[in-house]
């Protein structure tokens, strides 16, 4: 670093400045797959976990820690792991909670890549067997011929119906099955499955943590003796997510309750003036009391009821375009979570490789819109969907 160094020298080595003597307000992003050390002790040090040190962007480095510690705290987790999605938080859980010859219980209200990444796992001698999770006697049934797993969402995904957590870990535990949850319609600020007796919670940061559109994550909490498996694996796969991605859900992270009550206040809103229109067949939102999840969101789902609502229209698909084409406010998107309103079409999109007879068997049709309800002002939402039930 001295002037001898030749000018390919100095490029590489000079751009150092000394870390300021005050901290900065906001911890910054630590974009470093490789990390130095000082010596040999301090490596033999880190690789035992003697002290806190990051070894190589694969396996997690500071941006990872400080999100892993929110999750935990929010969820009363032991043990967080972040990865790079959802459906990869998924896979670390499938991979290492599963062996051959091992039967999982699913829903069959189930996000359909979930479903899709089980049925990857039957060449491997994993068998799945779907359930009705909101019969308990048909589910006791299923369980009761052995599984190793049952896989469920706290509000599902699209239909927006609502399990009973407590009850579903009441009976996987009595089947020595563990419950793994996945909350991303839910986020922490709704439901801690973990301490309704869940053993796995499974969030998609991409959707309500983030916030935004612009970050994708996922993260599995639990018991230690269930992630740090979930941890190796993932670090020898290279599933673990960005540093700059951790930060983007730690910053989004502290409007979680800023947004969530805004747009679960608004989504009830939204739900109940939705089903009092004509063009509307049903709506399907666990805040309604008349809603078939009405009870289990009151014992599963604290500080309002979330920001999905799926609702129906005539099945006709030129009437739904027409619908959207009137909307000006909401966008055809096909992810959720958004601060903005948003609106999706799962037999185009999500549902789309079912075939009529499946979509038929899980109530979907063309007339299906599910609704993640942003944090406008209320009134604006509900003047946008006026607009488009007018043209329907
Ligand atoms: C989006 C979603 C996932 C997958 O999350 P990614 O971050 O997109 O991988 C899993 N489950 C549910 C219910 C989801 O909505």
């Amino acid at each position: 670093m001295g002037s001898d160094d030749s000018f390919s020298t100095r490029s590489i080595h000079d751009a150092t400045a000394p870390r300021s003597v005050n901290p900065p307000a906001v911890g910054g992003i630590e974009q470093s797959a490789g990390w130095t050390f000082a010596d040999l002790d301090e490596v033999d040090d880190v690789y035992e976990g003697l002290r806190r040190g990051a070894i190589y962007g694969g396996s997690g480095v500071p941006n990872h820690w400080a999100l892993e510690a929110a999750l935990c705290s929010l969820h009363g987790a032991v043990e967080t792991l972040i990865t790079a999605a959802g459906m990869s938080a998924m896979a670390a859980a499938f991979f290492t909670c599963l062996r051959h010859g091992d039967t999982v219980v699913v829903s069959r209200d189930l996000y359909s890549s979930t479903a899709r990444l089980l049925a990857d796992f039957a060449r491997f001698g994993v068998r799945s067997v779907f359930a009705d999770v909101y019969d308990p006697a048909a589910l006791t049934k299923t369980l009761s011929a052995g599984a190793r797993l049952l896989v469920v969402e706290t509000i599902s995904n699209p239909r927006a119906r609502v399990i009973d957590v407590a009850a579903l870990a009441a009976a996987a535990h009595e089947h020595t099955a563990l419950l793994l949850v996945d909350n991303s319609l839910a986020s922490p600020y709704h439901c801690q499955p973990l301490r309704l007796g869940a053993d796995i919670v499974m969030e998609s940061l991409t959707k309500f943590i983030g916030g935004h559109h612009d970050l994708m994550l996922g993260a599995l909490c639990g018991r230690r003796e269930l992630i740090e498996p979930a941890r190796s694996f993932a670090a020898r796969c290279g599933l673990i997510g960005s540093a700059f991605d951790c930060w983007l859900a730690c910053r989004s992270l502290a409007t979680l309750e800023l947004r969530l009550s805004r747009s679960s206040s608004n989504a009830l809103a939204v739900a109940s003036w939705l089903a009092t229109q004509a063009a509307v067949k049903a709506t399907h939102y666990s805040g309604l009391p008349a809603d078939p999840s009405y009870a289990a969101a009151d014992a599963t789902l604290s500080r309002g009821f979330g920001s999905i609502v799926s609702f129906e229209l005539a099945d006709d698909r030129a009437a739904v375009d027409r619908f959207l084409a009137h909307l000006r406010l909401i966008k055809l998107v096909l992810s959720f979570g958004g601060v903005a309103t948003t609106v999706s079409h799962p037999v185009t999109s999500s549902h789309r490789s079912l075939s009529q007879d499946e979509r038929a068997a899980v109530g979907l049709h063309d007339g299906f819109l599910r609704l993640s309800v942003g944090v406008e002002d209320p009134a604006d939402i509900i003047r946008d969907l006026k607009c488009g039930l007018a043209a329907v």
